[in-house]
């Protein structure tokens, strides 16, 4: 009995585990096909310099427009991309599309000094260079207009080859932001081994800033920390004038946040800039 049991256990588990396969499939198809057919779409959300109000950069959050489905946070089908290996053709259609856009904000006049985009691990692949310096030269964008986002855990992963790689982006004149600082591990090591342009606060210390004494002191060593060793802070996830008046008191140079701007759709991000442009410096951060 126990056998024959042991057996429909093990028949069911299969079944199960090929319905998930076979589901995984269909999503990996359909992200695939999706790409090649343009389904992926930017938001743009400004980052704006503490001291003048002025726009720092935008950064890039891509989106899937599904036919059936909507719009999709990437939250939904970027960590399945990177399971299933497609990360590295949809890494390489953010990139298209971000620089495509910025040189066309440039066409139009509208000023946007550098652009941000987010990379996962498993695009750190030596040939990541040459593809960027390609897409750079075909859009006529300088390389130190770009910035690469990339999470602590992309860096801990795969140390030193990474590390070469990241001196190869920043000695053709890229930036090197690391993302969601303070959430994971060994950050300090981190910025002494590798060629760091920038730090991300992770929005949930800039959360409490106003509240939390003790989110407070974190926010303002890692400002202290950062700011000697020469790298820029951005601070992301700012939503309210007090989170951002602390942030500018305690040194902090760009932020980031639903306060300024939530994620733009490229037509909606043309306006806001359009906007900026004439009205000169934007208000809620010269206020700060
Ligand atoms: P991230 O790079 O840390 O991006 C910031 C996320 O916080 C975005 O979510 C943004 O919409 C959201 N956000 C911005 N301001 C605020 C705020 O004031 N309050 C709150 N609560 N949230 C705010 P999104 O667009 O859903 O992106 C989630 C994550 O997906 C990103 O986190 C990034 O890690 C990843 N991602 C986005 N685009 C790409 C991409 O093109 N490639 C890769 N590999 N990953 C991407
Ligand atoms: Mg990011
Ligand atoms: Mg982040
Ligand atoms: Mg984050």
């Amino acid at each position: 009995h126990a056998k024959e049991s042991g057996g429909n256990r093990h028949q069911l588990f299969s079944e199960q585990m090929n319905a998930r396969a076979v589901e995984r499939m269909t999503v990996e198809s359909e992200l695939r096909a999706a790409i090649a057919a343009g389904q992926l779409e930017l938001h743009y959300q400004p980052q704006l310099c503490l001291e003048d109000g002025r726009l720092a950069g935008m950064e890039a959050l891509v989106r899937w427009r599904h036919p059936r489905l909507g719009l999709l946070a990437p939250g939904r089908f970027v960590p399945l991309a990177e399971d299933c290996g497609l990360i590295w053709e949809l890494g390489l259609a953010v990139l298209e599309l971000a620089l495509a856009q910025l040189a066309a904000w440039d066409r139009a006049g509208l000023e946007v000094p550098r652009i941000a985009v987010n990379v996962s691990p498993a695009q750190l692949r030596p040939e990541l260079v040459e593809r960027i310096v390609e897409i750079l030269d075909r859009h006529g964008v300088a390389a130190r207009r770009l910035e690469i986002e990339l999470t602590e855990s992309a860096l801990t992963a795969d140390g030193p080859a990474a590390n070469g790689l990241l001196q190869a982006l920043r000695r053709m004149g890229a930036s090197i932001a690391i993302d969601d600082f303070g959430v994971g591990y060994s950050s300090l090591t981190l910025l002494r081994r590798l060629p760091i342009s920038a730090l991300k606060i992770d929005r949930s210390f800039v959360a409490e800033l106003a509240t939390n004494r003790q989110d407070a002191a974190i926010v303002e060593a890692i400002l202290r920390m950062a700011h000697s060793v020469g790298l820029r802070t951005v601070a992301e996830g700012v939503e309210h004038a007090e989170q951002q008046a602390a942030l500018g008191e305690l040194g902090c140079q760009e932020v980031q946040g639903y306060l300024c701007a939530r994620p733009l759709e490229a037509k909606a991000a043309s306006a806001w800039l359009a906007g900026q442009h004439a009205g000169g410096l934007v208000p809620s951060a010269a206020a700060a």
